[in-house]
């Protein structure tokens, strides 16, 4: 049993959260509230879950509030970017934000940090990896691929996309100069050639289907990542293991993404004295993941 941290906040303790549909199973509560009792913060981090189509009233009213700023998690990362007033560069990159900052003029800026948490978990769990030559292979189109994208082109990467529907990978790869689509039948030469494979795919998540990319052809000194981390163990990584090659979990980036959030929300640097990673595993083990 993991333990929770109960912490005093006055009536004029600073307001962040994280919203989301469903929100229920995010960890970013119990991530930003153990930094914020760890920092001795009069502050307090909760999560909301508007109805789908309620979100843009649901941010309307906070604007000129008293919140400082929220997390967005699925389905809402398109629509926060497309409501704000202005974004930085990787929000704008990934079509997405995954952070909103609301200022006192009642003005929404909207922020990106997926793509920092993707880097930071590469360097954490795979030192060395950007050393690699060759190609960036990432599964998947979707809304966290786009950001994966976004940030390793931005990085100087050669990335190849390849998605189970081939139109979502081409159109994601037009918008990037330093990305192109590739066939699904082709993945055996896509990998022999690849340092890093990235699945941004749902495929892996609980109850989802597997993916069964032949690994098989990965040079040895390739890195596979995972961006799932409901179980935290895929069968990606798993398989990836038993062949020898370094694996880079999804809970890393989630931590990474966190840490400059925290930041933006909260004006100071996350305390480094709290494990928040023990803290998530022990959640995810609790919730029998
Ligand atoms: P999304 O926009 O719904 O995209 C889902 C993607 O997965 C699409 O490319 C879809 O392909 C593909 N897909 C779904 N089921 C599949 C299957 N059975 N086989 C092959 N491909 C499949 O979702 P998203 O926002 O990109 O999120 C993707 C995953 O990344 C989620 O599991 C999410 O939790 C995770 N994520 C993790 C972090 C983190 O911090 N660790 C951050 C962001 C996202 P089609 O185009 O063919 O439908």
């Amino acid at each position: 049993m993991w333990r929770r941290e109960v912490t005093a906040f006055s009536g004029a303790a600073r307001v962040a959260g994280v919203v989301g549909a469903p929100v229920r199973q995010s960890l970013s509560p119990l991530i930003h509230n153990a930094w914020i009792a760890a920092a001795g913060l009069d502050a307090v981090y909760v999560p909301f879950s508007p109805e789908a189509d309620k979100f843009d009233a649901f941010i309307s009213g906070l604007r000129r509030g008293s919140m400082a700023g929220l997390n967005v998690t699925l389905p809402f990362k398109q629509a926060a970017l497309a409501l704000a007033d202005r974004a930085d560069e990787p929000a704008r990159a990934a079509g997405a934000a995954n952070l909103l900052l609301f200022d006192d003029a009642g003005a929404v800026e909207a922020r990106n940090t997926d793509g920092i948490g993707l880097l930071y978990a590469l360097d954490l769990q795979a030192p060395g990896w950007a050393a690699g030559s060759g190609v960036v292979v990432v599964l998947g189109a979707g809304g966290a691929a786009r950001g994966a994208v976004a940030a390793l082109v931005v990085a100087g990467f050669t990335v190849r996309i390849v998605n189970r529907t081939r139109e979502r990978a081409v159109m994601l790869a037009q918008t990037f100069d330093g990305a192109d689509a590739m066939e699904g039948e082709r993945l055996a030469d896509v990998f022999a050639e690849a340092f890093l494979v990235i699945n941004a795919t749902s495929a892996g998540l609980e109850g989802r289907g597997d993916l069964d990319p032949p690994l098989q052809a990965l040079p040895p000194q390739a890195v596979v990542m995972d961006m799932v981390y409901r179980p935290l163990c895929t069968p990606l990584l798993r398989q990836a293991q038993a062949r020898g090659l370094q694996t880079v979990d999804g809970l890393a980036m989630l931590v990474g993404q966190a840490i400059p959030s925290f930041q933006a929300l909260f004006g100071r640097p996350v305390p480094p004295q709290v494990d928040v990673r023990a803290l998530a595993l022990a959640a995810l083990e609790e919730g029998g993941q």
